[in-house]
């Protein structure tokens, strides 16, 4: 077959964008039920894979919980004894994928009544953000926005994560919109789709790398390996994962040595490491995340 006979039509692929959103909200509905003060994050993670995988649809990235001052990229690792915290702040992050279409989306737990606001903060900011993307809008216009209901809570926003244009088995497209005003943006389409995505902190604003990652992806290099263990797990990144995120976990009883694997390949930069993203200690972050795409004059929500 052509690559022509392969692309899908335009209400083929909003279709399958659709049908990814619908079973990113069904998953979201079971998620109360499985985020409870000490529970286990390992548990949460493979029950929202695995419920993606029963709904039709395949997990875009491993399920994120973060919790606290950690904002983002905390996915379990094999064998994870971390539970949920009392009087803990929790984001649950959630990617399906269908036939490489994708739904992104998160929602936060607050188990401590003084973030409550903070929760309301970024949900607030998403609202606003969501009212008013439509076609020929700029991202930074929509990151004004955002900033401005954030502050208006009295929290920040976090100026280096951003919402993001989903494409083709691609997680960040090359547009991205901020949670902060800036001076210039990128113009939003007709049709094209964005995970929208607000962050509002009791901290500085700012997320850091801590120095590990769980999550890793597969970045277009080729350069020799030196383990087997590293081709099987470069064939598995290509063949099944398609250059989307996947988790240490996903791989642990596949591949022996995945750990040596997962090394090897990250220092020859053939994987990228999504490192765990942290405010300061001691903050509390909160997110809210839909998936849209962009109209003529507002946009459709696909996860909600
Ligand atoms: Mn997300
Ligand atoms: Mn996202």
């Amino acid at each position: 077959m052509s690559e022509e006979e392969n692309e899908l039509s335009r209400e083929e692929k909003e279709e399958r964008y659709r049908k990814a959103g619908e079973i990113a909200q069904a998953v979201k509905k079971e998620l109360e039920k499985l985020v409870k003060v000490g529970a286990r994050v390992i548990d949460i993670c493979e029950s929202v894979e695995k419920l993606i995988r029963e709904k039709g649809g395949q997990p875009a990235f491993p399920c994120n919980v973060s919790m606290n001052n950690v904002a983002a990229h905390y996915t379990s690792p094999p064998r994870d004894e971390t539970i949920i915290e009392d009087e803990s702040v929790v984001k649950v992050d959630i990617g399906v994928h269908v036939d490489g279409y994708i739904a992104d989306t998160a929602v936060t737990f607050c188990f401590n009544s003084e973030f409550e606001r903070l929760k309301e903060a970024a949900e607030a900011a998403l609202k606003v953000a969501l009212e008013n993307i439509k076609a020929g809008v700029r991202t930074n216009e929509i990151g004004r926005l955002i900033e401005e209901k954030i502050r208006e809570y009295g929290y920040r926003p976090i100026r280096n994560l951003t919402g993001h244009l989903l494409e083709e088995y691609s997680l960040h497209g090359a547009k991205t919109i901020p949670n902060i005003g800036l001076p210039s943006g990128d113009v939003m389409e007709e049709g094209e789709v964005f995970a929208v995505e607000v962050f509002a902190t009791t901290g500085t604003g700012v997320v850091r790398e801590a120095p590990y990652a769980y999550i890793y992806r597969l970045l277009p290099v080729r350069v020799p390996v030196r383990l087997t263990s590293s081709r099987k797990l470069l064939r598995i990144a290509a063949d099944r994962f398609k250059g989307l995120p996947f988790a240490e976990r996903w791989l642990v009883k596949e591949i022996p040595a995945v750990k040596l694997a997962l090394k090897e390949l990250s220092t020859k930069g053939i994987l990228y490491e999504y490192k765990v993203l942290s405010d300061i200690k001691g903050s509390m972050v909160a997110q809210a995340e839909e998936t849209v795409i962009v109209r003529k004059d507002g946009c459709e929500i696909t996860t909600s």
